[in-house]
């Protein structure tokens, strides 16, 4: 496997805005690739297949996992199946291409262990409490109070992990501006030393 191009990996607990930084990363830089993953987890209102997950059963789930198809796959919150295919980034990181990613911390150990360290740079989001997560989390709609004990029993183990990501990055209550900032000068800057393309 001879990979040109560099993944980033963005991780950190349920409700601190990986989603959020993603989508303005992917705003301002469409010469990024940001695969989809594949989720067993119900649409939340509002969310389309194809955007940021294809939604698919649990049976073409674990056939893909049977084919080997995904680069990493995990069982998130102990419950739905998340995962990555190993195709389309693969395809992307040998044409030398920039991929951004989030995935929970599981994802994060399977792909340092898939990905050359030198092809992978990994950032933790982290917030500067468990209150002000569960707040975040509440206010994207109402959760089952079994889903958010689940989301927020993760969150206390994710939490643990920041010391083995390249990067730690604050996502402070009313500062994602300055969060997104702090990762996209991150990617830039990785981008900018390895001569890769970071604009059309
Ligand atoms: P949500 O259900 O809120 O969209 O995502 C739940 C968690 O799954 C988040 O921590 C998110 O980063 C993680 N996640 C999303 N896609 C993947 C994936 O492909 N693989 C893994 N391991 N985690 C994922």
């Amino acid at each position: 496997m001879f990979l040109k191009g560099y993944f980033f990996l963005i991780s950190g607990p349920s409700g601190v805005g990986k989603g959020t930084v993603i989508n303005a990363l992917k705003k301002h830089h469409p010469v990024f690739v940001f695969p989809l993953s594949h989720t067993t987890r119900p649409r939340r209102p509002g969310e389309k297949d194809g955007e940021v997950y294809h939604f698919i059963s649990k049976k073409v789930f674990e056939a893909e996992i049977a084919r080997g198809n995904f680069l990493e796959w995990a069982q998130v919150h102990g419950k739905d199946y998340y995962g990555t295919l190993k195709k389309p980034i693969l395809e992307a990181l040998e044409a030398g291409k920039t991929v951004i990613r989030e995935v929970d911390v599981q994802g994060f150990h399977s792909i340092s262990r898939a990905i050359p360290k030198k092809n992978l740079v990994t950032i933790f989001l982290k917030a500067e409490s468990m209150e002000k997560l569960i707040a975040r989390i509440a206010k994207r709609g109402k959760l089952p109070p079994e889903e958010l004990k689940r989301r927020l029993e993760s969150a206390q183990k994710e939490l643990k992990q920041a010391n083995f990501f390249d990067y730690q990055v604050w996502s402070l209550e009313n500062k994602i501006p300055e969060c997104v900032k702090e990762v996209e000068n991150i990617i830039l800057e990785q981008c900018r030393c390895r001569g890769l393309p970071i604009s059309y």
